[in-house]
């Protein structure tokens, strides 16, 4: 098992954590909030605690969550689902990868978008798989767009088991349309694959745009395997709770391989999510209102540094800062001077593309920088860009 750049040992977000510390610079790196759950979903997992939740959960989670999902992607997305259609996993991370263990032959292929989050190629070669993947590159305008060139010919070529799709999209903040979606729908239909999704920051769409679910795009809804967590949505990173939604049998056979994966996990957490999912989602808005106002402190600062070509996040928690006109320091290079001379510490964005990719190359010197953290750190962030301009 390796990270996306073929290098082995701790991931990027660990490595750029303890670098950031050990420098005192302001950590803008991994995606982890500085800012807190509500107090009344701290209240409800507290009182399911109290209530004795605090054993081993039912296999496939507790009816609770299972039925708050059903009803928060009816609600939220129109997404129709029934509770034997969902599954509690140990973050999106687990149901991405009990869902490949599941679904991909020994030898098969996985096409996903590239910059990739990287638990993705660990999973796939745990399963004994391969993974081919399609830039999403920067459109020129300040967005992204996937390279629909090469998305056909590959599907065509490799034949693959699962095509994986994360929208909205890290670290571009890509969010894939109905059309593009339906447009993935019709290829994995063309090999029957499946399709396979990762929805982390489903409630994190920054602009008037929409997040729209593969699984309602997708004409063959029974080949979408829909995999999320409340963790972006909720500011519980740390709480390891998502789901992933297939059809029952589907659904079985990745809860056969998560079972010996974690078995169950977060039994008191499933209850307290449980209430906030069914609840009303005043708590996502403001979140997300808070999102856009940091980003609003953060991207123009980096606009201020003449020659860097900075995105305008369409959703997510991310920037992603060019600096190749600058410089030809690579993004690691440059992400190490600056923490060093300038006390700041993003992701180089290379660090979710494989060598010699055409992203990796795209992305040789762009750093992502997360707008998730606290006000202040956000604000330290934006200083040390406008000092910089
Ligand atoms: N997918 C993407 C695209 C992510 O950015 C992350 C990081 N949180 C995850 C999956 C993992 O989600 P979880 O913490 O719920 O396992
Ligand atoms: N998803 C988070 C990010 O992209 C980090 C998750 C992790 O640290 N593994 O920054």
């Amino acid at each position: 098992l390796t990270n996306a750049d073929g290098s082995i040992g701790e991931t990027i977000y660990g490595q750029m954590t303890k670098r950031a510390a050990e420098l005192g610079a302001v950590n803008l790196g991994q995606g982890a909030p500085g800012t807190e759950p509500p107090e009344e979903l701290i209240a409800a997992t507290a009182a399911a605690m109290r209530a004795g939740f605090n054993q081993y959960a039912p296999g496939q989670g507790f009816p609770q969550l299972l039925e708050a999902v059903a009803q928060q992607r009816q609600r939220d997305f129109g997404q129709q689902v029934d509770p034997a259609e969902v599954l509690y996993t140990a973050g999106a991370t687990e149901g991405l990868t009990a869902a490949t263990l599941a679904l991909l032959p020994r030898g098969g292929t996985v096409v996903a978008f590239e910059p990739f989050y990287d638990s993705y190629p660990a999973a796939i070669t745990a399963a004994g798989g391969s993974l081919h993947t399609v830039a999403i590159l920067p459109d020129g305008r300040g967005g992204f767009a996937p390279d629909w060139a090469e998305f056909d010919p590959l599907v065509a070529e490799v034949r693959p088991a699962i095509i994986l799709i994360n929208t909205p999209h890290n670290p571009t903040g890509h969010i894939f349309s109905t059309e593009e979606l339906a447009h993935i729908g019709r290829a994995a239909e063309s090999v029957d694959a499946w399709v396979l999704t990762d929805e982390v920051y489903e409630q994190l769409v920054l602009t008037e745009s929409a997040h729209v679910p593969p699984a309602v795009a997708i004409d063959d809804a029974e080949r979408v395997v829909t995999v999320s967590s409340a963790g972006k949505s909720w500011n519980t990173t740390g709480w390891k709770v998502g789901w992933v939604i297939a059809s029952p049998t589907v659904r079985q056979a990745i809860q056969t391989v998560k079972q010996f994966l974690t078995f169950t996990a977060s039994g008191p957490m499933q209850i307290g999510m449980a209430e906030m999912l069914s609840g009303d989602s005043r708590f996502v808005a403001e979140n997300r209102a808070s999102l856009r106002d940091r980003a609003e402190v953060l991207v123009p600062a980096c606009r201020s540094v003449p020659g860097a070509v900075v995105s305008t996040p369409q959703a997510g928690y991310f920037t992603v800062m060019d600096f190749a006109e600058l410089t030809d320091l690579d993004a690691f290079e440059l992400n190490d001077l600056l923490g060093r001379e300038f006390g700041l510490i993003g992701i180089p964005v290379p660090a979710l593309c494989r060598p010699g990719s055409p992203a990796y190359d795209a992305y040789r010197s762009s750093i992502r920088y997360s707008f998730c953290k606290s006000a202040s750190d956000v604000s330290k962030g934006a200083e040390l860009f406008t000092a910089l301009g």
